[in-house]
């Protein structure tokens, strides 16, 4: 019995002694009829907010001390008159009945403020796993809740365990109360003979603490008890469904016993501390369920989704491998034929084609090296201050001495308020190439295309460049697919060369989009089929511009580098 059961027998006496003294006082001063209702008083509050023993405790004690002390013969527990044992039979049923009718209300009102509160618990619980974003909050939300919950029942840390990759489950979330080193108790958790204890824990879904069950106990793998001292620690599997899903370990004083024992089982059914606990297990042994299952789509999608890229990927560069090399295999082929004698301008054909592919081969070859660049993140933009004009007017340089304008008109225009802005020369110069070769290519020869520069000053300082053809345009629906990697407009004709369609790896845009924003500025695309398209990017202007000479080392025009070329130069560089 508890210092606190005691001390309520204490009230009863001492609530009966005080009653007598009342009783006799009133006898004092004159005849008061049913005064032994006094008593009834004290059984009442007794029974309402100590306990039904000490309620029985005092109605007896009421009987005695009302037949002692105002009964005749007084000092013996004896009675003149027959009549007044009707009394006290009386008194000693009234006392005991409403004791017992008393106490019955008052464990009804406590089971109920219980019940209150246990729901109020599990709904927070349940409100934080639905609204949880990510496992590693919610595990460290739960732990912190239940630690709250649970302190008053002497729980001072709470701990989410997971099956782990090694023999040992790892902890994944540990909340300590106040005054406890969180590191420490981790280092404790972790530490083997824990470990060893959490992972018999876990395979064998039995709860382990500082007494250690039967079939532990035989065991011959029985891990240590906790050193003495210390405060306890019990590891109680969450199951979800026939699985175990993971542990939670709770430490705390002695009083954390009342959590574990009796058995979760029977605890569920009951109330109090030990059923809300098995609750709150319940609820945390779904919340890992669902965030493992929620893990694992994710995962599958993620593996879906690089399935489907690599499909792409190998669907689009075979294609796009096969063709160069399929033209340079049947060229030299064809040059090395012994039995065939090729005329000059034949052989120059067949030179040119094999030109021809190599630079294809090359494109694609770079390009993809491009893609990979900026897709491992090492492409990051060395910008310095320049005038668009300058780049422009060196991408057009290029391509006019390479011959792909092929005596086109490209119209250009500036406006004369463009400010220096900041750029990657080389990067913004591989954008606009992109943009200008691809109007080329999807417009025809006799239609010119257009580039113009602008000063965007609201509502953010940007510089605005358009490139513009008057060629076969881009469906509606696919304005935004075409900056994908590897996306081509399906079935593209271009009625001017009807012979063959239009060539290409899908991989320019996609590019040209990393380089815009890597610049922190955006690439889109405006069109009418059959009209023309017209690429736009913005790239941002800070205010702080600087102020007089122009930058004076502006990059070489040089032809690009090959793919070879450019290898050797990292190689070298490393
Ligand atoms: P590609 O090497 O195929 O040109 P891009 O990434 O540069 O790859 O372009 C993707 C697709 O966008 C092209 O296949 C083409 O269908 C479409 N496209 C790009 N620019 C234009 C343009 N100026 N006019 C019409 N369609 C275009």
């Amino acid at each position: 019995m508890s210092r606190d059961d005691l001390s309520g027998y204490g009230y009863a006496v001492l609530g009966v002694a005080g009653a007598s003294l009342a009783i006799a006082l009133v006898g004092k001063i004159g005849h008061v009829s049913n005064i032994s209702l006094l008593y009834l008083l004290v059984v009442l509050w007794l029974a309402a907010w100590v306990g039904r023993g000490p309620a029985i405790l005092a109605s007896v004690l009421a009987f005695l001390a009302y037949d002692l002390f105002f009964i005749q013969p007084l000092w013996r527990f004896t009675v003149d008159d027959p009549t007044e044992w009707l009394s006290l039979i009386a008194l000693l049923v009234t006392s005991l009945v409403t004791g017992q009718l008393a106490s019955a209300v008052r464990d009804r009102a406590r089971e109920a403020l219980l019940s209150q509160q246990r729901t109020a618990t599990l709904y927070g619980v349940a409100q934080l796993i639905a609204s949880a974003t990510d496992q590693g909050s919610l595990f460290h939300d739960l732990t912190q809740r239940l630690l709250k919950v649970f302190a008053p029942s002497g729980v001072t840390g709470v701990a989410i365990l997971l099956p782990g990759q090694g023999i040992y489950p790892t902890v994944r979330a540990l909340a300590v109360g106040p005054g406890a080193d969180a590191e420490q108790q981790a280092l404790r958790l972790n530490s083997q003979s824990y470990a060893a204890e959490a992972a018999w824990a876990l395979e064998h879904g039995e709860t382990v603490g500082d007494t250690l069950t039967d079939t532990l106990r035989r065991s011959s793998t029985r891990p240590p008890e906790a050193p003495p001292g210390e405060s306890l620690v019990y590891y109680i599997p969450l199951t979800s469904g026939q699985r175990i899903v993971g542990l939670l370990a709770i430490t705390g004083n002695l009083a954390i016993r009342g959590l574990v024992s009796p058995p979760l089982s029977s605890a569920a059914n009951g109330s109090g501390a030990a059923a809300l606990f098995a609750a709150c297990c319940d609820q945390v042994a779904l919340a890992i369920d669902r965030a493992t299952l929620q893990q694992q789509a994710i995962h599958a999608e993620a593996l879906d989704e690089s399935n489907q890229l690599k499909d792409v990927f190998l669907g689009s560069v075979t294609h796009d491998l096969r063709t160069p090399l399929a033209s340079i295999k049947a060229a030299v082929t064809s040059l090395l034929g012994a039995d065939v004698h090729w005329s000059e301008s034949e052989r120059r054909e067949f030179l040119e084609s094999i030109d021809e592919s190599a630079d294809r081969l090359n494109r694609l070859v770079g390009n993809l090296l491009d893609i990979s660049r900026q897709e491992a993140g090492v492409a990051t933009p060395e910008k310095d201050w320049y005038l668009i004009g300058d780049v422009i007017a060196t991408v057009l340089e290029r391509l006019e001495l390479a011959g792909q304008l092929e005596g086109r008109e490209a119209q250009v225009d500036i406006s004369d308020d463009i400010p220096l802005a900041p750029m990657d020369h080389t990067q913004i110069e591989q954008v606009l190439t992109n943009l200008l070769e691809n109007a080329l290519k999807y417009s025809p020869a006799d239609r010119p295309v257009r580039v113009t520069a602008r000063l965007i000053a609201e509502p953010e300082r940007e510089l605005e460049v358009r490139v513009s053809d008057e060629g076969v345009g881009v469906p509606a629906s696919e304005l935004h697919a075409i900056f994908d990697k590897f996306y081509r407009v399906h079935d593209v004709r271009l009625p001017w060369a009807s012979d063959r369609p239009p060539t290409g790896t899908g991989l320019g845009l996609a590019i040209s989009d990393n380089i815009i924003r890597a610049h922190d500025g955006r690439l889109w695309a405006e069109s009418t089929p059959g009209k023309g398209s017209t690429f736009i990017f913005r790239l941002p202007i800070p205010d702080e511009t600087p102020q007089g000479a122009l930058p004076d080392i502006v990059p070489e025009t040089e032809e690009p580098a090959t793919v070879a070329e450019e290898e050797e130069a990292r190689h070298a560089e490393r």
